[in-house]
């Protein structure tokens, strides 16, 4: 394929993440007509024939693995932001993120909440154990646009995991003036056990050590995310990683990849499956595993729960 990579100290040839995104969907998409326990065979036998796999992730995969959004796990947790700011902006953890906090205060005594909550409390999901366990005999890489940190708890290495999107732990200059990313854990866990009428002591806020100016989630929001060395450094594996593919026999393992950022994880894939006749896709996703028709049997979309999916996938 046409990906080209080197290491970053080439600057002339520094790793351009444009060129992992695709704004081309495929035309043919299909709901497969295939039974349910057909497709489950054909794609544990895509796994287990598979010489290396590429694990793509979204936002599905951890709604399905427990880490949902909404429901009684906001409104529980979340009871005094909802009161204040009101329920027709509070409605979950996605759309609460968004509010226009009016001070940094309030901003970050609902961020580090919401941080806590997604990132630091929960230990490994048993569903990303299992897609770990899947595939940790093999070659694998993983692309994900989630910024929890599962996969490094449920066992992946740092070296084979690109998420592309940023991390709930770590914060960075508002306005992106330098490319650093700081570790937030100790600061969160301080504001969590100071907060008080949804503010945060004023002396816990961070300011950036080089401007002076406000910090911000380490989240890709706007044109300020910092990519810093670390996220270049995984950038440029993950290129290195599908160059070495090219030959091999290579499963593209989406899991939970929907259309509100497709061109990260969903587009691309499907033309990499163009472009490797040796390569195929098992696409799991709850409503949207539609798939490109002239893939074949090259393709497989489980359109089902993907907890069941990989339970079941696993035992045969
Ligand atoms: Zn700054």
């Amino acid at each position: 394929m046409a990906i080209r990579i080197s290491g970053r100290k080439n600057e002339a040839e520094k790793v351009d993440f444009s060129r992992f995104l695709s704004g081309i969907p495929a035309r043919d998409y299909i709901f497969q007509a295939t039974p349910y326990e057909e497709q489950i065979r054909q794609a544990a036998e895509l796994l287990k024939d598979a010489d290396a796999v590429i694990v793509g992730a979204g936002a599905g995969l951890s709604t399905a693995a427990g880490l949902n959004y909404g429901g009684r796990r906001f409104t529980d947790n979340f009871k005094e932001f909802i009161e204040k700011y009101g329920s027709q902006y509070m409605t979950d953890m996605y759309s609460a993120g968004f509010y226009p906090f009016p001070t940094e205060e309030e901003k970050w005594a609902y961020w580090s909440k919401h941080a806590w909550l997604n990132r630091v409390e929960p230990d490994a999901m048993p569903l990303y154990r299992k897609v770990y366990d899947m595939v940790k005999e093999k070659p694998h890489f993983v692309l994900t646009t989630n910024v929890d940190h599962q996969f490094w708890k449920a066992g992946f290495s740092d070296e084979n995991i690109f998420a592309t999107q940023g991390d709930y732990g770590e914060i960075q200059c508002e306005k992106g003036c330098h490319p650093k990313v700081y570790d937030a854990i100790e600061l969160f866990r301080k504001m969590n056990e100071t907060r008080k009428d949804c503010r945060i002591p004023s002396a816990l806020v961070p300011k950036c050590p080089v401007c002076g100016g406000n910090m911000a989630m380490h989240l890709r929001c706007d044109q300020y995310f910092v990519e810093d060395e670390h996220w270049h450094e995984a950038a440029a594996r993950y290129g290195a990683f599908l160059e070495e593919c090219a030959g091999k026999r290579t499963v593209l393992l989406e899991l939970g990849v929907g259309f509100n950022t497709p061109t990260i994880i969903r587009f691309p894939f499907e033309n990499m499956i163009r472009e490797h006749s040796g390569w195929s896709l098992i696409r799991l996703n709850l409503n949207e595993a539609v798939v490109p028709e002239s893939f074949g049997k090259r393709s497989v979309g489980i359109n089902a729960d993907i907890a069941g999916c990989i339970e079941e996938i696993s035992c045969l």
